[in-house]
């Protein structure tokens, strides 16, 4: 698309970002049939190309006004329309630059300010979010179907068998996984032991930054990436040879320190290390299992791959596969590349839309009638879980 930038835009630091992501789209509307929210909602300005005009409309010069804002809060920046798109345009980059910039210019309303950092704050908050899930499971009888259905239950918690070993691996704890699914994190420390990798897995409650992020609070995501790295950085001096992540929505955060920093004179090299360092727990596992060591297994499992893995870090099919290598029997899953609404933070701030995507999502992996659903992200998981006939795991509980 020709673009003429407005003044305000032409001398501010992502000129150049923004001119060469807008001249790449030639407006075709390929990305408007994969985009979740323009399927549900069949309106031009909830699409992807209609953002891209909104926004285009700004960086050329129109004033923000609340319509933009509302339109481009509605992206679940799925990325999608990313994987779609065969100009390369990358969407998810505009939208962050776009988002900042119009949100500067029409500062939101101080309730939305409120919530947005309050969401953050829960979240992030360790004690507070792990004895709120405690008490919800306690009490789950007495709470209302929506926000008992919210609460996973409680699990049987699995020893960790974790040992020293000459090989390393520093591994991301997670601010919302430890309290809602243990088991993940500790089944991933005994999986790595058996292939004779210690887990190095840091005390402190720290965040990737991706919560921040999404809710516009750039500065406070900034602040927690940087804490983060300077808490790994020490171990990968001494050696680690690689930082497994769990979830897959903070490995994707995890995956674009390097471009984050890259501004940034005193992190810039560091970020870029840890950026390389990053591996999925499906790539270490993959790698690692030689040979599948599993009884076959009667199971019927429907697997979700969420948007962070298939979209962003372009890992697709590749959970089904292992599942299967190990015995599973694995169901087709109609529309796998549309998001189950989940997406960060953006449930608790679009609760409808999520909803109605979680239901078509729920849909979608029952068609096969599976005997439970695997997934990549505690995100999804929790979100999936809400009103499913069956459970809904991460896959690394299968194994
Ligand atoms: S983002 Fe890509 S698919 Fe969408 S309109 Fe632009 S060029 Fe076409
Ligand atoms: S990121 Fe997802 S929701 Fe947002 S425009 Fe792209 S496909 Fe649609």
């Amino acid at each position: 698309m020709q673009t003429k930038l407005a003044p305000k835009i032409k001398s501010g630091k992502h000129a150049a970002a923004v001119e060469a992501i807008l001249r790449k789209c030639v407006h075709c509307g390929f990305c408007n049939a994969t985009c979740p929210t323009y399927q549900l909602r069949g309106d031009e300005l909830d699409g992807p190309r209609g953002r891209i005009y909104q926004m285009k409309q700004y960086f050329e010069g129109e004033p923000a006004n609340a319509e933009m804002l509302k339109h481009l809060d509605r992206c679940l920046t799925c990325r999608s329309c990313e994987t779609t798109c065969p100009s390369g345009v990358q969407y998810s980059h505009l939208l962050e630059i776009g988002r900042e910039a119009i949100e500067q210019e029409l500062p939101r309303p101080a309730w939305d300010r409120w919530r947005r950092r309050l969401i953050v704050r829960f979240v992030n908050s360790g004690w507070l979010f792990k004895l709120s899930i405690r008490l919800g499971q306690l009490f789950a009888p007495l709470l209302p179907r929506r926000l008992r259905e919210a609460v996973p239950p409680r699990q049987h918690l699995a020893t960790r068998m974790g040992g020293e070993h000459p090989r390393k691996m520093l591994m991301l704890a997670g601010c919302v996984q430890p309290a809602l699914a243990p088991n993940t994190n500790n089944k991933a420390v005994n999986l790595l032991d058996r292939f004779g990798i210690e887990v190095i897995e840091l005390e402190q409650n720290l965040c990737c930054g991706a919560a921040a992020m999404h809710t516009s609070n750039a500065a406070l995501g900034t602040e927690q990436i940087k804490r983060l790295i300077d808490a790994w950085w020490p171990h990968i001096e001494a050696g680690a040879e690689a930082i497994v992540v769990t979830a897959t929505g903070c490995g994707v955060s995890v995956k674009d320190y390097a471009r984050l920093l890259a501004d940034d004179p005193a992190y810039a090299d560091k970020a870029t290390k840890v950026s390389a360092l990053y591996r999925d727990l499906l790539e270490v596992v993959e790698a690692e299992l030689a040979q599948a060591g599993q009884a076959p297994s009667p199971l019927r499992v429907a697997v979700h791959t969420p948007c962070t893995m298939q979209h962003g870090l372009g890992i697709n099919g590749r959970v089904e596969r292992l599942l299967e290598k190990h015995g599973y029997i694995i169901c087709r899953v109609s529309d796998a590349h549309l998001c189950c609404g989940s997406a960060g933070t953006y449930s608790m701030l679009q609760p409808g839309l999520a909803a109605e995507l979680r239901r078509n999502k729920q849909k979608a992996l029952g068609g096969d009638e599976p005997d439970l659903i695997a997934t990549a992200n505690i995100g999804c998981q929790v979100h999936l879980a809400q009103g499913s006939p069956v459970p809904v795991k991460h896959w690394i509980e299968l194994l």
